[in-house]
């Protein structure tokens, strides 16, 4: 039987010493603060957002929102990201996401300062991680490396398979587990012998967004399986991209859904609001 990984008591752990940082900083006159940008009146985005303002709330991060109604024009979105860019005490800016089409998405997180980016979704930061500098790392996949860490849980050299090559989850999860010396796979839907390829990984993560994607034939004796999917599943329960019930009889470690990686990308988003704070005044 696999140890389950207790995402949310880590979270809270995490939560606590970001606490503590917070104060040191604010006896330096540093105040970190989130600006959040919402476009529209998603109501899945309204829950995130609302988290998200607790958790500053809760470390003590200033947070400002800026709701902009859905038939919103791209220059206004551009104009406001401008000013947030320009404004010496905001340290980080989050575009929350999705926003209503015909908006560009790409083209609002591009215009987001680099140095503000805590959602490490601009090119720069994504090339610094690629070339291994310093930069923001977007959160779930930093709230991942956290939980391997935490649970001191080896990455190098160890075969690490991802299911799932997005640009906020498989992707820069890959570059993370590359600069701790894994080697890697990434599978997406092309991926010819998936249950082959997944079979051989000591580290098997499921980023896909389909319940009982992962089954038990697909993963070897003691790997560890981290589930990053956020399924609802007939009965409106919130489930993972893994069949927790059989393969938690053979893997090592395993992150349930909810409680595993959800509360963690949260958190990570916290420490990256920090340190654009910490680096900024720097
Ligand atoms: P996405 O839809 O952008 O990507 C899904 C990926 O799955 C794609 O790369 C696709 O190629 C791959 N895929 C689809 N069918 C496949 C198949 N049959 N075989 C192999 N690969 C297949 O999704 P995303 O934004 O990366 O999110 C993935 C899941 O993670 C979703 O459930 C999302 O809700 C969840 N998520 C959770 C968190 C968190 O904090 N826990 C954060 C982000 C995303």
């Amino acid at each position: 039987m696999a140890t389950i990984i207790d995402g949310k008591a880590l979270a809270k752990k995490i939560r606590l010493e970001l606490k503590e940082k917070v104060k040191d900083l604010n006896n330096k006159n540093i105040y970190p603060k989130l600006a959040v940008i919402m476009v529209g009146d998603d109501k899945a985005s309204q829950v995130y957002v609302k988290n998200k303002s607790k958790a500053c709330n809760e470390i003590g991060i200033d947070f400002e929102e800026f709701l902009l109604p859905s038939n919103t024009n791209m220059e206004t979105l551009l104009n406001l990201i401008e000013v947030l860019n320009n404004r010496e005490d905001i340290s980080g800016i989050l575009l929350q996401s999705p926003i209503p089409e015909p908006l560009n998405i790409r083209e609002a997180f591009n215009k987001i300062s680099y140095k503000k980016d805590v959602d490490g979704f601009h090119p720069i930061n994504v090339g610094k991680l690629a070339i291994g500098e310093e930069c923001f790392v977007s959160c779930t996949p930093l709230g991942v490396i956290k939980i391997l860490d935490e649970y001191n849980i080896p990455i190098d050299g160890k075969n690490a398979v991802i299911i799932g090559r997005s640009n906020i989850v498989g992707k820069p999860l890959s570059q993370c587990l590359l600069n701790r010396n894994a080697t890697i796979t990434v599978c997406h839907s092309k991926t010819k012998n998936l249950e082959m390829i997944c079979k051989n990984a000591d580290i098997l993560i499921a980023a896909v967004g389909r319940q009982k994607f992962v089954t038990e034939n697909m993963v070897k004796d003691g790997a560890v399986v981290i589930d990053v999917g956020i399924n609802r599943n007939e009965q409106g329960k919130l489930v993972g991209d893994v069949d927790f019930e059989n393969v938690e009889k053979k893997a090592s470690y395993i992150t349930p859904v909810p409680g595993g990686v959800g509360p963690m990308t949260v958190a990570m988003l916290m420490n990256n609001v920090i340190e654009a704070a910490t680096r900024q005044k720097n």
